[in-house]
């Protein structure tokens, strides 16, 4: 599946260019020209944003600050005129990955953009100790996890639901298959299964982009779960 961009860019004829340019190199394009439609534009089908400095209502820098603290962890490549350092520090620390200076040369800015995707997404690995998904490392003996978020251990029950999801990954598991094979548990009950809606809460807020709409940890309706690595 093509990587999904979204450019935020108000120079009409430079966004037109960018979007075919963009096209041709097999990328799925959405335009914004203001902040606003920015806003209104990005999601987690978004998987990387391209990001104006000065656009007509309002500031890229912003912008960025607003998307971080709303928790998007999407990467950002700035695109930035301004020649001075201090602006590309300070996009830098409002959230964004990484910066272009315009007048910009089109290759670069692919590498860029190519960089970016290939750090942001490791793809699916599961295989020995080291599970690799979304956004996420963990290390399945010692529960130790890098994901977009920080560092973190996983406690051991955390981890041992995790192993059992990676276990039957792609499949459906019950709450009952869950409370048995997890947590030792032969006969459910509701307080139980509660339990087990607050540990995947948990996990979607370690390992999901956005815990609201998980990716990975899937809620199968009527049934109870399913964890999907590949998102
Ligand atoms: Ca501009």
């Amino acid at each position: 599946m093509s990587a999904h961009l979204l450019l935020v860019e108000d120079e009409v004829r430079l966004a037109r260019n960018l979007v075919l340019n963009l096209e041709a190199e097999g990328y799925t394009v959405t335009h914004a020209a203001t902040c606003a439609e920015a806003r209104t534009a990005i999601g987690p089908d978004i998987d990387l944003v391209v990001l104006d400095l000065t656009l007509p209502d309002g500031d890229g820098i912003e912008l960025a600050e607003q998307l971080r603290d709303a928790g998007t962890l999407v990467p950002i490549c700035m695109l930035t005129a301004r020649s001075g350092s201090e602006d590309v520090v300070a996009g830098l620390a409002a959230g964004a990955d990484d910066y272009v200076g315009k007048p910009f040369d089109l290759d670069v800015l692919l590498g860029r953009i190519a960089a970016l995707l290939r750090r942001a997404s490791y793809p699916a690995r599961i295989g020995g100790d080291e599970l690799a998904f979304g956004h996420n490392m963990v290390n399945l003996s010692s529960g130790q996890c890098t994901t977009a978020k920080g560092e973190r251990t996983l406690t051991a029950l955390e981890l041992r639901l995790l192993r059992y999801f990676v276990k039957q990954a792609d499949q459906p598991v019950s709450r009952d298959d869950l409370l048995r094979e997890v947590w030792d548990i032969a006969e459910p009950d509701r307080v139980r299964t509660r339990t087990i809606d607050t540990f995947l809460g948990r996990l979607r807020k370690y390992f999901e982009d956005d815990p609201g709409k998980p990716r990975h940890f899937r809620t199968e309706h009527g049934t109870g779960y399913r964890f999907l690595p590949k998102g």
